[in-house]
């Protein structure tokens, strides 16, 4: 693993720009600040980043909304080959970028290819979407009148994405909102900008190709305060946002103030019902893989089972057993199950939640802790942990964004359903059974009030085709799949008289 040959392919320098509109055009303001980007699987600086000012946040948007006038005038399916081609250039740079999202983030290298394949499919998803544009037509009350709706694009689009899915998030706003004939302007996570300036330069390289204009793919590096210029600014009609709940809720009041639209995928609190009926076996795989997959810093992380008491204790014994084969180190060795989390904040905060557990009367069954000695120099590795605990928990309703699991017990489906819902997020669940009564009451109206439901898988992990996001504190967005793509559009219905008289609708007479 050569991390100098990887950057100098990818086009990152030791001193990245703050700014990119596209073209060959990168950028950053005079004393711009400069952020060093360090890896948590060694704890070494890869690059630094110079950090966007307010005029740079200007500089995009100004070409943003320049560029959207001439975008928007090429058919959606020729938007759509310019899609097929990013998809083929990620094809081209997968091995590359999915590594560097391994070192950047953390997260296994398996997982760091999967996310490229993720902006790869929707990227094919977004090509034949291109054809697909659909709105419907009606018939007018009136004769001779001709009545539909059409879909155009809405302009300039804003997407804040969050550390853990550094660049897959992006992909699944940007394929979608470009065929739709809108403009992007990306601000990554302040902890992952490397990823976002690898993407940029390969988007570039096809839009270049195609002489597409400077503007269609914007990317500003800072922090929140970025985020919050695009939440404030009316000419960004739509802001599309994933990260915490907290800042979800930030987003959705500046831009609900302007009434302008927000896409919100915020924090998760996933359960499995584990049940009587469960191929235990298959129940096994799903929760540890649910649970330490991405050292638990997915949105769709297991962080809850819910287990009947029948099969409670010998499923309990099957994850302790199961914990103790975990391998946690370099992610970038295939070897590894597990790697670090994204930096010393979100240790600490790991290391509080276990405090206040245990405050609260959890009991461990598996213990956590922060891994120190070799290999472990970072100081980002730390134990996946178990926790016996009550659901009403302050600590289990909340989502800490590691890999602790909470158990809990339950007699009856209706309270395992209860138990389910009973936290102030729905992202994803699961129900594990073999019992068609109980898969069906799960996913039925009396059922999981999640956006993603499953039956026989985990919660970790979705396809591209479906509609992805969450209910309640989840922030009610839909991204990727099904008919996602609306809401990069605005809707317009259109009456067309093609007779020689002006008849009112509802038969209203106003004669002159
Ligand atoms: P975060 O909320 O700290 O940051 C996310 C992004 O929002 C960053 O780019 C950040 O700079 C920006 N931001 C923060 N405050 C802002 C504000 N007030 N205004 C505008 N922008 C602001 O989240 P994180 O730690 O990067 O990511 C982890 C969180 O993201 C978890 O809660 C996880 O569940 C969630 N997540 C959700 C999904 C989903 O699809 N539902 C996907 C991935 C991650």
């Amino acid at each position: 693993f050569n991390i100098s040959t990887i950057l100098e392919r990818l086009h990152i320098n030791a001193k990245n720009d703050a700014f990119s509109i596209g073209g060959s055009t990168w950028g950053s303001s005079a004393g711009a600040t400069v952020k060093k980007i360090t890896s948590p699987v060694d704890g070494k600086v890869i690059a630094s980043v110079k950090m966007a000012t307010t005029a740079n946040y200007e500089q995009a948007v100004n070409a943003a909304q320049q560029a959207f006038t001439v975008w928007r005038t090429m058919p959606a399916p020729k938007r759509g080959e310019i899609v097929r081609q990013v998809g083929d250039a990620l094809r081209k740079y997968k091995d590359d970028l999915g590594r560097l999202v391994s070192y950047e983030m953390g997260k296994s290298l398996q997982e760091g290819w999967g996310e490229v394949q993720e902006m790869i499919d929707i990227c094919d998803f977004a090509v034949g979407q291109s054809r697909q544009l659909y709105g419907l037509t009606m018939h007018s009350e009136r004769t001779q009148h001709r009545m539909y709706e059409q879909y155009h694009p809405l302009g300039v689009v804003g997407i804040i994405s969050a550390f853990n899915f550094p660049v897959a998030v992006w992909s699944w706003n940007a394929a979608l909102a470009w065929v739709c004939g809108n403009t992007c302007i990306w601000k990554p996570s302040e902890k992952t900008p490397l990823t976002a300036i690898a993407c940029q330069h390969i988007v570039q390289e096809v839009f270049k190709q195609n002489n597409i204009p400077d503007g269609v793919s914007c990317l500003v590096i800072g922090d929140r305060e970025v985020g919050e210029l695009m939440a404030n600014d009316a000419r960004v009609p739509l802001v599309s946002a994933t990260g915490s709940t907290r800042m979800g809720k930030a987003v959705a009041t500046a831009v609900a103030g302007r009434l302008g639209r927000s896409l919100l995928e915020l924090g998760g609190n996933n359960a499995i019902i584990i049940t009587e009926d469960a191929n235990l076996d298959m129940a096994l795989i799903g929760a540890v893989f649910g649970a330490v997959g991405t050292a638990g810093q997915r949105c769709t992380t297991t962080r809850r089972l819910i287990i009947h008491e029948s099969v409670y204790e010998s499923f309990k014994q099957k994850l302790v057993k199961a914990y103790a084969q975990i391998r946690i180190g370099n992610p970038l060795d295939e070897h590894n199950h597990m790697g670090p989390l994204i930096d010393a904040d979100a240790v600490k905060l790991y290391l509080d939640a276990i405090v206040k557990c245990k405050n609260e009367g959890g009991k461990f069954v598996v213990k956590g802790g922060k891994l120190e000695g070799a290999g472990y120099e970072s100081g980002c590795y730390v134990k996946p942990c178990i926790a016996e605990v009550e659901n009403s928990f302050a600590i289990v309703q909340h989502e800490t964004f590691a890999p602790i699991l909470y158990l809990i017990k339950y007699k009856t489906l209706d309270e395992a359903i209860a138990l389910q819902n009973g936290v102030p997020q729905g992202l994803s669940s699961a129900i594990m059974t073999n019992n068609l009564r109980q898969a069906e009451q799960f996913l039925s109206y009396a059922g999981s009030d999640c956006g993603i439901a499953n039956v026989n898988i985990g919660t970790s992990g979705a396809e591209i085709g479906g509609a992805f996001g969450g209910e309640k504190e989840t922030g009610g967005g839909r991204e990727s799949g099904s008919d996602a793509w609306k809401v990069y559009m605005r809707r317009q219905t259109n009456t067309i008289n093609y007779s020689t008289t002006l008849p009112l609708a509802q038969g209203i007479k106003f004669d002159l």
